[in-house]
């Protein structure tokens, strides 16, 4: 048996990168960094608990991952850049080969974003994990939610539905093999969308990442920014599985389920132009999906012509 220090020493300490702004990482009471000069530190926890963000059963590789890329995603939602990781771990027992699959999982979402891990917490408990994210962006950039203003265009940053489909209708027979792998592979590993930050920051006047459901978090941005909203529901990029494989609940899966990650931002209607030409020269692919209004509230005109209100519907732990 290896205690938690030999734990740590063998299973974390190798992850820890030194990037230059780090004074010191894992082995001291606290890590040390350098906020670079012209810079604002954002600072972001996300909780994973076993069988509510993901089943004990699956491989440790993509509960790892997972929880990396989540809170990598409220970092995107800011509009900022990923820099430190903590990790709080706590393990229902000391499991090695559990333990290799994970910290192999951790090793890879890292440095796909080029992230350093810099400390984190071991303790034993029902499985769970708790990640620490540290962003930079330059002075006062950052976006958040709360700048929304009538007018404005809504757009989404990717086509959503698929994870929650995999959630829900992945037993359905007629999903072929690799239609079925492609929708695990988007609920266990979802992109974040920091390839957005750059153009957000000069053009977005609210962000937010879609983890509990598209219109529960639009909703988040209206009430922040004190708004409304009329959405195009046609509009709305559904992935193409999710249309196919389930046209009766495609629409409710790409506006109520959650663990899509894609971003949902507002742009000013006279930016438009320059940010579509930008977004066009990134070659990174927005929808339309409809605009701000000052009346508090969501809605949408239905096939007769008739506007209807719009209920936010998404994930709620209480
Ligand atoms: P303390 O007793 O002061 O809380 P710990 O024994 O918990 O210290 O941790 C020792 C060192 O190992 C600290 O630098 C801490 O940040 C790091 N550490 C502990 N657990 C993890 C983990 N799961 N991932 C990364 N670093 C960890
Ligand atoms: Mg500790």
């Amino acid at each position: 048996m290896i205690n938690e220090f030999a734990l740590i020493e063998r299973f974390f300490k190798p992850l820890e990168r030194l990037h230059a702004d780090i004074v010191y990482g894992i082995g001291d009471d606290a890590a040390c960094v350098k906020v670079p000069a012209g810079y604002d530190l954002l600072i972001s926890t996300d909780t994973l608990v076993a069988d509510v963000h993901f089943l004990k059963d699956w491989d440790a590789y993509d509960i790892a991952y997972k929880a990396v890329v989540v809170n990598l995603s409220d970092i995107a939602a800011m509009a900022a850049k990923p820099a430190w990781v903590t990790l709080a771990l706590t393990l229902p027992e000391l499991n090695i080969e559990w333990l290799e699959r994970f910290t192999q999982g951790l090793a890879a979402a890292l440095k796909q974003f080029d992230l350093a891990l810099i400390g984190g917490d071991t303790t034993r408990g029902p499985l769970s994990l708790s990640l620490t994210i540290h962003g930079l962006a330059p002075q006062n950039q950052a976006r958040r939610r709360s700048g929304a203003c009538p007018g404005d265009k809504i757009y989404l940053s990717g086509e959503l539905g698929a994870a929650a489909m995999a959630v829900n209708f992945l037993e359905d027979k007629s999903l072929s093999s690799n239609a079925k792998e492609i929708l695990i592979q988007k609920l266990k590993h979802p992109y974040p969308r920091l390839d957005f930050a750059e153009l957000l920051r000069t053009y977005a006047t609210a962000v937010i990442d879609i983890s509990d459901g598209f219109s529960a978090d639009l909703n988040h941005i209206c009430e922040a920014s004190r708004v409304g909203a009329l959405l195009n529901l046609k509009d709305v990029p559904i992935h193409l599985l999710v249309s196919h494989y389930q046209p009766k609940h495609a629409l409710a899966l790409a506006l109520n389920g959650g663990d899509d990650y894609e971003l949902c931002f507002t742009i000013p209607a006279q930016q438009e132009e320059n940010f579509l030409a930008l977004a066009k020269e990134a070659s990174l692919k927005c929808y339309l999906v409809g605009s701000i209004e000052a009346e508090p509230g969501l809605r949408f005109v239905d096939d007769k012509g008739v506007l209807q209100c719009l209920k936010p519907e998404g994930y709620k732990h209480f």
